[in-house]
């Protein structure tokens, strides 16, 4: 008897808990520099969540540094009751082959919650650039080998993937200069300091309308919608048949979060996705909502194990890796 009434005590406990989520502040750990595209996603992002969760306040805490496995162990090793969140990207796949000391698991250090975004990159240039178009750049490129400095947010961030794969490709080294996020690394650019850098179209959009650097071409096969963006060509149009790189983020909580927890947050970022004010937002940058099957827990974890399957390989190839 005595145990029955402590049992209902319990599960009474824990629905009052839940019917209650969330009762603070969440925090969500944003693994790169404030101002760069993770940051921006995060912050509009949360204004879409919060309205689902009875308008909870959500705080973006940026943890920049070492392509966004310190921002990921942070969120790893947090109390796993759905107050402190990642919002990640590709990185989340690329670290497992990239860092040999990886402080946790991917697969299992993690409650899955759903994709949110797809982005495009391009490829930008200092404004002091002397190419105003992708084959002036490739001429230019060929007149300074050996000079060239290319920013990036570290080792595993899409900054870095996208530079390896067009450095690879075009068969010319590069010297790369990590940031902790192309938010800071996109202000060296503008003043010159480095020479050119791939980024996602969530960061480099306003930029680029702005006029404060040169947009050379996107690394997507398609070419994109966003006026502003429309008339660069891509990359596999301009002899790099095939190039194709697109970047996703997605939302986790620490492992052993309770499921009726991870439950409402997927049901808040399935809402959240179709906030039409978020949808506008990420449209106009040039980013796709994502609206399949992925935003939801067992499919963005298959996701994230195609994906860790598709880099490991070309990773390992390339010869790159942290201690
Ligand atoms: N996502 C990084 C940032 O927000 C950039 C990158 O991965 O290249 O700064």
């Amino acid at each position: 008897m005595k145990r029955t009434l402590l049992a209902l005590a319990a599960t009474l406990a824990v629905t009052g808990a839940l019917a209650e989520y969330p009762e603070k502040p969440i925090t969500i750990i944003v693994p790169f520099a404030a101002g760069g595209p993770t940051d921006k996603v995060a912050r509009d992002f949360a204004e879409a969540l919060r309205k689902p969760l009875n308008n909870a306040t959500i705080v973006i805490e940026n943890v920049g540094g070492a392509g966004g496995t310190l921002g990921a162990t942070r969120v790893a090793k947090a109390a796993p009751d759905g107050y402190t969140l990642l919002l990640h990207h590709i990185g989340m796949a690329t670290s497992p082959a990239l860092y040999r000391n990886l402080q946790y698991k991917t697969l299992e250090g993690f409650e899955y919650l759903g994709l949110i975004n797809e982005v495009p990159m391009t490829l930008i240039g200092r404004p002091t650039l002397p190419a105003s178009n992708y084959a002036e750049l490739l001429k230019w490129i060929e007149a300074n080998k050996g000079k060239i400095n290319l920013a990036n947010a570290g080792l595993g961030a899409a900054s870095h993937l996208c530079g390896l794969l067009y450095q690879s490709t075009l068969k010319v080294d590069m010297t790369t200069v990590p940031y902790k996020g192309t938010g800071p690394a996109m202000t060296d650019l503008i003043g010159g300091q480095v020479d050119i850098m791939c980024d996602q179209t969530t960061n480099t959009t306003s930029q680029i309308e702005g006029g404060k650097v040169k947009a050379f071409a996107v690394t997507t096969p398609k070419r994109l919608t966003t006026p502003i963006l429309a008339k660069l060509p891509t990359l596999d149009e301009s002899g790099m048949k095939g190039f194709n790189v697109s970047i996703w983020h997605g939302l986790y909580a620490p492992a052993g979060t309770p499921k009726a927890v991870v439950d409402k947050l997927n049901t808040a970022l399935k809402a959240a996705l179709k906030d039409a004010d978020f949808q506008k937002r990420e449209e106009a940058l040039g980013a796709v909502v994502v609206t399949d099957n992925r935003v939801n827990p067992a499919e963005h974890k298959k996701w994230v194990e195609s994906e860790i399957n598709k880099w490991g390989p070309v990773i390992k190839a390339a010869g790159q890796y942290a201690d």
